[in-house]
């Protein structure tokens, strides 16, 4: 018997709003929602809407965010899966969850089907660790390019796969009709950074001397993530300190404990 049914993501809808700092990127896949939304305007003109999308970039710049933004702003069902979880699955497993998750999003499609990590099942075949679970994560690889083969086009199923890593995967999944559209997530630059926070603190009370775009500044290199971590952080400061509203100097000291805890970071791990 099958572990469980993929079911799509409920809750709070996410929408372009909700990303920042990667505007150009937003662009790139406005067509793509505007596909999901109105797929017949397409199919009239017989204009092929790309199957697969490669989100690559590195961890944290939101390519998990983009994804679901572009489900919200088409307002279709978003199914989610990890390549990584199916290495971990029983062996054999991994081919038949794969069918069922495009069975399910193709019974409600239109929709989105989000593979994180691919480069976990989608490295290049034949690689050097030929040892039992590889043969489970071919079958896994083949069953996903069994299944975006047989999209005719119609079905209304884009798949949208993120990586950090697009250089180790295998050259199967970029050919045409696969992954064959590409969309590189790049670390925000400093208005990026600022955007991000602005985003991150919309819901957090911010006394009136908070500059966030020095903020910004203070934080080169960090991305979506890290600038989400930030804010939180000193959001805690600012309740342990029994502030009402969080100050500069909390945002400061958070961002100083993150720095310390980074560079400690480094030292224990070589
Ligand atoms: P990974 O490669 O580690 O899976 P990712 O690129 O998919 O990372 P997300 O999981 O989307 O990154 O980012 C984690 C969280 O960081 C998001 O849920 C969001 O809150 C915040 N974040 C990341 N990038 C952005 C961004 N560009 N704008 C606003 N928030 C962001």
């Amino acid at each position: 018997s099958r572990a469980k049914l993929y079911q799509p993501e409920r809750g709070a809808r996410t929408c372009f709003d909700d990303v920042a700092g990667i505007e150009e990127v937003e662009q790139e896949v406005t067509e793509i929602v505007d596909f999901l939304r109105e797929p017949g305007k397409y199919r009239m003109l017989g204009a092929q809407i790309p199957h697969g999308v490669l989100l690559s970039g590195p961890p944290g710049t939101g390519k998990t965010l983009l994804a679901r933004a572009v489900a919200g702003e088409a307002e279709v069902p978003f199914f989610s899966m990890s390549a990584s979880e199916f290495i971990e699955m029983i062996v054999g497993v991994g081919a038949s969850r794969v069918r069922d998750l495009f069975e399910q999003a193709k019974k409600v499609a239109p929709s989105i089907i989000f593979i994180d990590e691919l480069d976990a099942i989608g490295r290049a075949r034949g690689g050097s660790q030929s040892l039992g679970g590889s043969d489970e994560r071919e079958q896994t690889l083949n069953q996903i390019l069994t299944e975006m083969d047989g999209f005719t086009g119609s079905e209304g199923v884009v798949v949208l796969a993120a990586t950090n890593r697009p250089e180790v995967l295998d050259a199967a999944l970029l050919r045409p009709g696969r992954f064959d559209r590409r969309v590189t997530v790049s670390p925000p630059d400093l208005n990026g950074r600022s955007a991000i926070l602005r985003v991150h603190t919309r819901g957090v009370p911010v006394a009136p001397g908070v500059d966030l775009e020095s903020l910004a500044s203070a934080t080169p290199g960090m991305v979506g993530a890290d600038l989400k971590n930030l804010v939180n952080e000193a959001a805690l400061l600012a309740a342990r300190r029994g502030h009402t509203v969080v100050q500069n100097n909390d945002f400061t000291d958070a961002l100083e404990k993150i720095m310390l805890g980074t560079v400690r970071g480094i030292m224990l791990t070589g």
